[in-house]
């Protein structure tokens, strides 16, 4: 029970990047890179935000949940899976490929 709520794991292709877990969090340790793009079709163009770059720090998360609750599209979630102690702030700052779920990523 104590490992389901030892890493936040981010689904990148959900994430619309609104940035409410970023400002909601407490801390202030989700740090969060976007850009806008204008999609033609056969309607009138809409602007969409993109994702470049998503970052848990996690020498500064308290594993509160505030994120994984206030995110509207589910895009986070806890996951079973040990934040990995590093003995530099900068390796506890995860990107997107290393906050993916990481069910499929059991390294022992
Ligand atoms: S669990 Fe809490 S402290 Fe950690 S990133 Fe989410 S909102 Fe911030
Ligand atoms: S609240 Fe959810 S959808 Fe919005 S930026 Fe955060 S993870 Fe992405």
């Amino acid at each position: 029970m104590s490992d389901a709520h030892a890493f936040i794991a981010l689904d990148s292709a959900a994430c619309t990047s609104c940035l409410v877990c970023a400002r909601e969090c407490p801390d202030w340790c989700i740090h969060i890179e976007q850009h806008s793009e204008t999609l033609a079709g056969d309607g009138r163009p809409r602007t969409v935000k993109l994702l470049d770059s998503f970052v848990i720090d996690w020498s500064s998360c308290m594993f509160c949940g505030i994120c994984i609750e206030v995110c509207p599209y589910d895009a986070l979630s806890w996951a079973p899976k040990p934040v990995v102690a590093e003995s530099t702030r900068a390796g506890l700052a995860y990107g997107i490929s290393e906050l993916a779920d990481p069910k499929m990523d059991d390294e022992g």
